[in-house]
């Protein structure tokens, strides 16, 4: 059973990740959260995540990544880089290539210290902003590669992959966290907690999502 055994939930105190750490509450006995810190546009980032870790009394743990930053500088890790959303196949400023492939292998090496089994993540096909990583496939093709590398059999659980910003506000519905998730999360592009900027491409997805959400709901 699930419920005997113990998650790492990839985390960055975005309305995504949130849902999952609430979604890993409900289905494993023991959760604890991750969050990198690569010098991301906003500091508050962390201390949204930290906030919520604590609120929901889950053990936190703060990875250092620094070495991403200055490996790939693009516009969540730099001020002077401009958000464009990505145009003609072209990959959005907001990619930073290998991130959730050094990410995913980072938290499975916290699991296998903290006796994890399942690692969670929140990316998701459906919304696919143009991120490779975030694609089922290479999600499917990294668990494979991580437990060859480790002689292990870590899970990475995906729940919102085929879920629409609409469905992933109803699974928090369903967790009866929609509230927390509108208020305290943070994905703005601006740094601005809960109902965000409005004007970024993630403020917009977010909306749109919560607006049909709504409408659906009554
Ligand atoms: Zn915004």
């Amino acid at each position: 059973m699930l419920k005997d055994e113990k998650a790492i939930v990839v985390f960055s105190g975005g309305q995504d990740s949130t849902t999952c750490l609430f979604w890993a509450l409900k289905t494993f006995k023991e959760v604890e959260a991750v969050t990198f810190n690569y010098n991301q546009r906003h500091k508050l980032e962390i201390e949204c995540a930290k906030e919520i870790a604590n609120d929901l009394n889950v053990r936190y743990h703060l990875l250092d990544m620094n070495l991403l930053n200055q490996l790939a500088p693009n516009a969540l890790t730099r001020a002077d880089i401009e958000i464009k959303e990505g145009e003609d196949g072209e990959l959005p400023s907001t990619f930073v290539p290998g991130r959730n492939l050094i990410f995913l292998s980072f938290a499975a090496i916290l699991a296998s210290q903290v006796g994890a089994k399942h690692i969670i993540t929140g990316v998701c096909e459906t919304d696919f902003s143009g991120y490779p990583d975030c694609r089922d496939a290479f999600v499917k093709s990294l668990n494979v590669s991580i437990n060859l590398s480790m002689d292990k059999e870590f899970v990475i659980h995906t729940p919102l992959m085929w879920l629409d910003k609409a469905e992933t506000w109803g699974l928090a519905d369903d967790l009866n966290a929609l509230e927390y998730v509108r208020e305290k999360t943070l994905t703005c592009y601006n740094g601005i907690i809960g109902d965000g900027c409005g004007e970024c491409p993630s403020c917009k997805l977010r909306k749109n999502g919560l607006d049909n959400y709504l409408l659906k709901r009554i």
